[in-house]
């Protein structure tokens, strides 16, 4: 399935409650049957697939018919209190399955779970099973505790789960695409983020089984990961063998990249208080790293920065981006947006609209804020914008991160992009469609040339629109 990039997106909605949808000629020969759906970040997709390795270990294959599941599994996130709407929301569509089914378990993972706990039992009667994201190992367990009619919690947070050892199973895959997790948790307690407290602290991933994944998967026909953490930059893992070197970041998208020149890399999210100089040279340096950064600033005034906590300030992001821009020319940058943060005044907003208007972003998230109970503002500030000023706000970020955006995808117009297929257009199965380097959703019209999915194309850009650029193969 290709995902294809919508100009603007105050939130990516395309893959909330995914599905899983076994690849086409998935046989189940399992005895019972999962059904899971993930919302949120991609961190969450990423662990739905872990979920399903550990799942088909224990005798579970996977469907993405809900009225055969012998278990419902939803992944949850609790960034925004809509989110968390969502799921209770989806939570009572499946009440009518399990009074047809009284054997079927229902099972909340991910962040609300964490957040919740067993409240989520006692709120959401039909639930049987609540886990945490440092918990997954546990569900066989928990699982067979559910059969016999007992609940089953465990929101137990890890300072060293990783999963590591877990290959995952790739759901809903193109074939070409993938996610790596390199990381997991948080350590930077923003002020307005739950994720801390429901995804635990910082660690990070055993550097070969990272390599080994990224391995695997381009044997398998895979040509680009995304390597996955909330703060890649401050990856750090040490080896146990006497006198091993620390591997940073750096090193470790240097040695992803030596693999093969043929596979792509992507990464997500970076920090712009620890993005480094060396990151930016070695992306410069390999071709196969995409030149395409995703730095959420979150605000443009630097009192707003201060109360959330970013730890650093609207000129210090301002040089991050002048030193990317001047390292890697011509990469792609994205962010995240919060309108309507504690105390924020016409005067925070503006300066927010003047740093968009500075950094003209090619892709934006943007959201206003939403209060998360637990958090250091929940505790520390009131909630003080009133809703109709944070969605006019948001509105205005929006409507100028349009006009950048649709101003990116025309300064690609005549020049040619190397085009990494994904698979058919979205409207067409006459038309190729794949992403350029820098992360533009590319449409062009297929040849009798032997090109499929996974190959790479020379495509010269013809004309676009705010979301697509359309173009022609070239020799
Ligand atoms: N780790 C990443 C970072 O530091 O930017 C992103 C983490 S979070 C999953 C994704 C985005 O959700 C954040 O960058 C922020 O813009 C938004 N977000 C987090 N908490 C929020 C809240 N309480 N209200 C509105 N948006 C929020
Ligand atoms: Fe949340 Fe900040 Fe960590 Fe991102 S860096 S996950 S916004 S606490």
């Amino acid at each position: 399935m290709l995902l294809e990039i919508a100009p603007v997106k105050i939130h990516d909605e395309t893959r909330q409650g995914e599905s899983f949808a076994p690849a086409e000629g998935y046989v189940n020969e399992f005895a019972r049957k999962f059904y899971i759906e993930s919302y949120g970040c991609a961190m969450n997709f990423a662990d739905s697939e872990v979920v399903a390795s550990i799942l088909q270990g224990e005798g579970f294959g996977a469907t993405r018919n809900v009225e055969e599941a012998d278990l419902i599994l939803v992944n949850t996130c609790s960034i925004r209190e809509k989110a968390e709407q969502t799921v209770r929301k989806r939570l009572t569509e499946f009440r009518s399955l399990k009074r047809k089914n009284p054997s079927m378990l229902v099972g909340v993972l991910g962040c609300m779970a964490e957040r919740l706990k067993s409240k989520f039992i006692e709120e959401e009667k039909l639930v049987d099973l609540v886990v945490g994201p440092d918990a997954y190992r546990s569900l066989p367990a928990l699982i067979t505790e559910a059969d016999t009619g007992q609940k089953g919690v465990n929101v137990l947070l890890s300072r060293d789960e990783t999963y590591s050892d877990i290959a995952p199973v790739r759901l809903n895959s193109n074939g070409v695409t993938a996610f790596v997790s390199i990381m997991r948790g948080c350590n930077n307690m923003c002020s307005f983020c739950v994720v801390p407290f429901t995804r635990g602290r910082e660690r990070s991933r055993d550097a070969h089984s990272i390599i080994e994944e990224c391995k695997t998967l381009f044997d398998q026909g895979y040509r680009e990961v995304t390597l996955l953490g909330q703060n890649v930059d401050s990856y750090h893992w040490t080896s146990n063998v006497t006198d091993a070197k620390p591997v940073t970041f750096a090193m470790l998208l240097e040695q992803v990249a030596q693999l093969s020149p043929l596979l792509r890399i992507r990464f997500s999210t970076s920090h712009p208080k620890d993005i480094t100089d060396e990151v930016l040279f070695t992306i410069a340096k390999y071709e196969n790293i995409c030149n395409y950064i995703h730095l959420p600033v979150q605000s443009g005034s630097t009192r707003m920065l201060q109360m959330m906590n970013r730890t650093y300030t609207r000129e210090w992001y301002i040089a991050k981006v002048n030193r990317i821009r001047e390292i890697i020319p011509g990469c792609g940058l994205s962010t995240d947006m919060i309108t309507g943060f504690c105390t924020e005044t016409e005067e925070d907003h503006q300066d927010t609209l003047s740093l968009m208007e500075y950094c003209e972003y090619d892709l934006a998230y943007m959201y206003f804020y939403s209060e998360r109970p637990g958090t250091l503002a929940a505790r520390r500030y009131e909630d003080d914008v009133p809703e109709d000023v944070k969605k006019r706000r948001l509105q205005e970020v929006v409507n100028l991160h349009r006009i950048h955006s649709l101003k990116s995808m025309q300064k690609e117009v005549g020049k040619i992009a190397k085009v990494l297929i994904e698979g058919d257009s979205k409207k067409s199965d006459q038309h190729w469609a794949g992403r350029s380097d820098n992360n533009k959703v590319v449409v062009f019209p297929k040849t009798n040339n032997g090109l499929d999915k996974g190959s790479y194309a020379d495509v010269i850009i013809e004309s676009c629109t705010a979301g697509t650029l359309i173009g022609k193969l070239i020799n």
